[in-house]
C-alpha cells in the first residue's frame, strides 16, 4: 500500500468524514489532533487550540483529567468488559444505576444502557412502542418532536431530528411529527410577545394531538435547550404549557438531556433549570465526560413500572446492546458524576456563566452583525445577521459562520458554525483567563470576517 506522506493527506485518503464541510477540508486540510491538556488540544504540527466546544459538547472535564483516566485504568485492571444480558451485570453497572436515580429528579426509577445518545433515543422509542402495545394501545406509535431538534443519527433518532439534511436519506420515517421550534427571536410573528408565542406553540401541540388522535401518539421528546439546533433555550413558560397538554392526553414527556445533563445549564439537569419533571431522561455525551461511548435511558417511576409490567407479561424486554452497561464505561461515569458534582466543575459553570454571558453580550453590542446572543450556563450561540434591525441573514453562499469558525481555528480557538450561528460550549473547567482568551480570539475573527463580507 502506498501511503501519502502527511497526516492530513493520510486522513483524506482513508477516512470518511461525517458532518464535515468537504470544500472547507479540501481548501484547508484536516486538523489531526494528538493530545490535550485542560481545555486545549494540540495538532500534529504542534499548534495548540482552545477547544471552546468541549470536543463535541462532551469533554466537560477537559482532555487530561487524571482521576477519570485512573478510574478507567483501575477498572480495566479489575474487570475489563462484560455485558448485561441473561440476568448478569457488572457491579459497576449496579452502582451506576443506583447513582443515576439518586441524582435524577425521580425518587425511584430504572436505568437502561446504550453506547450513544442516538441509541438511547432509539431505545426509548422502542420502550414506548413496547409498553403501549402491551397495554392494549398498539396504535400509539407516533412520535412528536420539534423542528431544529437534534436527537441523533440512527434511522429512528434521525427521524426525530428536525433538520432538513435528513431528506437525503428519505427520512423522517412515517409517524414522526415535527412541531414549531420554540425560538421566539426567529419564529415569533410581528408584534407577538414571547408569552403569546408560547401560547401559539401550545395551541399547535394541542391541535396536532386532536388532529392525529391522542390514541396514536407514543410520546413527546424535547431537549430542554436545543443544542445542535443552534443553542435555543425554550420560550418563556414553554415546558409548563406543553407538559399540561401532554398530561391531559396521557402522552409521556421525554427530556433529551444528552447535552444539558450533568451541569451544562448550571443545574444537574436542564429540566431542573426550566422547572419541569419529565417522564424519562435521555443521557449521553457528558455521562462519561467523553471518555467512553455510553448512553442511558433513565425512566421515572411511572414508565419504569409500566415497562416492567410489560416485560413481565412476556418474561423479558427483548432489547439490548452487546456493550450495554459496560463495566469500564460505568466506572468512568461514576467517577465523572463525582468529578462534576464534588470537584467544583458544576460550581464553576454556575460561577462563570454570568461572566460568559456578559463577555459575549459586550462582543454582540460592539458588532454590527451579531443579531442575537442566546444560551444559558456554559452553552451559548451568537447569530450573525446582515442587518440587525430586520434580522436579515447573510447570503448562505457567503458561508459566514464557517468563515468565522475557520478564522478562529487559525487563531487557535475551536468553535462551531451552526446555521448562521457560532456555538460556544467550553469545558466546565474553564478559567477566567481562558475565557478571556476565547472572547479575544472570537472577536478578532468576527471583525475580520465581517470586514470581508459586509
Ligand atoms: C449528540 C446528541 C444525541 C446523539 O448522541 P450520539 O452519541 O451522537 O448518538 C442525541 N441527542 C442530543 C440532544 C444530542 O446532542
Amino acid at each position: 500500500m502506498n501511503k501519502p506522506q502527511s497526516w492530513e493527506a493520510r486522513a483524506d485518503e482513508f477516512s470518511m468524514y461525517g458532518f464535515t464541510d468537504l470544500p472547507s477540508v479540501k481548501a484547508r486540510g484536516t486538523v489531526v489532533v494528538t493530545h490535550g491538556e485542560g481545555p486545549y488540544v494540540h495538532d500534529v504540527n504542534g499548534k495548540r487550540y482552545l477547544d471552546a466546544n468541549s470536543g463535541l459538547w462532551n469533554m466537560i472535564a477537559g482532555f487530561d483529567h487524571a482521576g477519570l483516566a485512573q478510574a478507567a485504568k483501575a477498572q480495566y485492571d479489575r474487570f475489563p468488559g462484560y455485558h448485561a444480558f441473561f440476568g448478569r451485570m457488572s457491579d459497576q453497572t449496579v452502582m451506576l444505576s443506583e447513582k443515576l436515580i439518586e441524582v435524577s429528579p425521580f425518587d425511584r426509577g430504572k436505568v437502561f444502557y446504550t453506547n450513544s445518545g442516538s441509541e438511547a433515543n432509539d431505545t426509548m422509542v422502542k420502550m414506548l412502542w413496547f409498553l403501549h402495545g402491551s397495554e392494549g394501545n398498539p396504535k400509539r406509535r407516533k412520535i412528536l418532536t420539534r423542528l431544529n431538534a437534534y436527537h441523533g443519527v440512527t434511522a429512528v433518532s434521525a427521524s426525530m431530528t428536525g433538520k432538513p439534511y435528513n431528506e437525503v436519506f428519505g427520512l423522517p420515517m412515517e409517524g414522526f411529527i415535527h412541531l414549531t421550534c420554540p425560538h421566539h427571536w426567529r419564529f415569533g410573528q410581528d408584534g407577538e410577545s414571547e408569552e403569546q408565542f408560547t401560547q401559539r406553540l401550545a395551541a399547535e401541540l394541542e391541535e396536532t394531538i386532536l388532529r392525529e388522535g391522542a390514541d396514536t401518539i407514543a410520546g413527546f421528546f424535547a431537549e430542554p435547550v436545543m443544542g445542535a439546533g443552534g443553542v435555543i433555550p425554550p420560550s418563556k413558560g414553554y415546558f409548563q404549557a406543553v407538559q399540561s397538554i401532554l398530561k391531559k392526553h396521557g402522552i409521556p414527556l421525554i427530556s433529551d438531556e444528552v447535552i444539558c445533563g450533568f451541569g451544562r445549564t448550571g443545574n444537574t439537569w436542564g429540566c431542573e433549570t426550566y422547572g419541569f419533571v419529565p417522564d424519562a431522561i435521555i443521557s449521553s455525551k457528558n455521562l462519561t465526560a467523553g471518555l467512553f461511548p455510553m448512553g442511558a435511558v433513565i425512566l421515572g417511576p411511572d414508565l419504569a413500572d409500566r415497562l416492567q409490567a410489560a416485560a413481565e407479561k412476556i418474561e423479558e424486554f427483548p432489547h439490548g446492546f452487546t456493550a450495554s452497561g459496560h463495566p469500564v464505561g460505568c466506572a468512568i461515569a461514576l467517577k465523572a458524576i463525582d468529578v462534576v458534582m464534588n470537584e467544583g466543575l458544576a460550581e464553576n459553570v454556575r460561577r462563570l456563566a454570568p461572566r460568559m454571558e456578559a463577555g459575549l453580550r459586550a462582543i454582540m453590542e460592539r458588532s454590527e452583525h451579531i443579531g442575537e446572543l442566546r444560551g444559558i450556563g456554559f452553552m451559548w450561540a451568537l447569530e450573525a445577521v446582515k442587518d440587525k434591525a430586520t434580522k436579515t441573514p447573510f447570503d448562505a453562499n457567503l458561508s459566514v459562520s464557517e468563515r468565522i469558525a475557520n478564522s478562529c481555528t487559525d487563531l487557535g480557538l475551536i468553535c462551531r458554525p451552526l446555521g448562521q450561528s457560532i456555538v460556544l460550549c467550553p469545558p466546565f473547567i474553564l478559567t477566567e483567563e481562558q475565557m478571556d482568551e476565547m472572547f479575544d480570539k472570537l472577536e478578532r475573527a468576527l471583525t475580520k470576517v465581517f470586514a470581508e463580507v459586509a
